[in-house]
């Protein structure tokens, strides 16, 4: 039988920059959105005749910063040339300044059964702070209303180590995302990535990063608050209720191969990784170009790497030869769970030097 991937699409546009952004995403502009689609199309028209799609994932950027009809063609077309099954996963990222009755009931309609909402806080002094176009209270509505119209499968993304976020405004954030009973939460902790205006800011010294105490207070509470709600902690920043984990994610951090689409997305087919152009190339027809030949040495270490951000964690004997293994099971950085290891809650705060100090 023909193995199914995941595909993911991206979706380069949003109203606005965040200040902390540094994905690959441009500001809208509504006349290069019909050009945009078009090229789109062709891409996945071109892809899927060797292609079949075990999850669809349209991510961005703000996929639902697009005009509806286009938005719809897009995962109509998606859908259909990779044959993706009814019962698949079908996410869809959003923005809640970008969620509208209109477009709520149209991804319902085209089969979207997973919507991510990229919340990050229900403070909106912080939401300014992090250059979000949209309101606490816009989120509120966006989030009822989705469920309202019968979502039922709901991603929050929530930021912490914001600077000026204390433990409190964090638990509150947290209690309020709870109280809207959705069954997948993602708690990622805030970077200042070279380029974005808030290095800058970092830079001219007008700001300074969370102190690190603090912020690891904010990741233990998060996973105290939500495991004590029945999420598990199934990877580093993400909660899901059982059986709401994201499939589609999953595959990445499996080291499974996938297909990316859009302007600058990333495929994986091993031992190839391909890059696709940025959208001024994109639109002018450019392929995607292989930007790296991954030889089963660095694929071994990209697994680890993927599997140690997982509660599955990895098998042992992957781990076998590694000394500094038994060191960290003695230091509570590691648990065995059978014939695997995994991370503890210690060991993922320190989950960057863990990995360098395996590799
Ligand atoms: S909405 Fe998301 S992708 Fe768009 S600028 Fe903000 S953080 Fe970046």
């Amino acid at each position: 039988m023909e193995e199914r991937i995941a595909v993911y699409i991206h979706i380069p546009y949003c109203l606005n920059k965040c200040n902390y952004c540094d994905f690959y995403s441009l500001k809208i502009d509504e006349d290069e959105t019909r050009a945009f689609t078009l090229a789109l199309l062709e891409e996945i028209k071109h892809n899927s005749s060797n292609i079949k799609a075990k999850t669809l994932y349209l991510g961005g950027g703000t996929p639902t910063s697009l005009p509806t009809p286009l938005l719809k063609k897009i995962i109509e077309s998606a859908r259909q040339s990779f044959s993706l099954p009814i019962s698949a996963e079908l996410t869809v990222e959003a923005n809640p300044e970008t969620l509208d009755e209109e477009k709520l009931n149209m991804l319902i309609q085209v089969g979207v059964n997973r919507l991510s909402i990229g919340v990050q806080s229900f403070n909106d002094d912080l939401l300014r702070f992090l250059g979000r176009i949209h309101s606490a209270e816009k989120a509120r509505s966006a989030i009822r209303k989705a469920k309202e119209l019968g979502f039922e499968n709901i991603n929050i993304d929530l930021l912490f180590a914001i600077p000026g976020q204390s433990l409190d405004d964090w638990r509150r954030t947290l209690e309020e995302t709870l109280s809207y009973e959705v069954t997948h939460i993602s708690c990622y902790s805030l970077t200042f990535e070279k380029g974005t205006r808030l290095w800058k800011d970092w830079q001219m010294g007008k700001i300074q990063p969370l102190e690190e105490e603090l912020s690891a207070e904010m990741f233990e509470e998060a996973h105290r608050m939500l495991t004590s709600r029945g999420f598990a902690h199934y990877e580093i920043s993400n909660y899901a209720l059982p059986g709401y984990e994201c499939r589609h994610n999953l595959c990445y951090w499996r080291g499974e191969p996938y297909l990316g689409l859009g302007p600058y997305a990333v495929s994986f087919f091993p031992p190839h990784r391909l890059r696709n152009p940025s959208l001024k190339g994109y639109l002018k027809g450019k392929q995607a170009k292989v930007e790296e030949v991954v030889d089963e040495e660095e694929r071994k270490k990209e697994r680890l790497m993927l599997a140690l951000r997982l509660s599955e964690g990895i098998e042992k004997s992957m781990l076998r030869e590694n000394p500094l293994v038994e060191e960290m099971l003695r230091e509570g950085l590691m648990e065995e769970r059978g014939r695997r290891v995994r991370l503890t809650l210690k060991g993922m705060l320190v989950y960057n030097s863990i990995v360098s100090n395996l590799l």
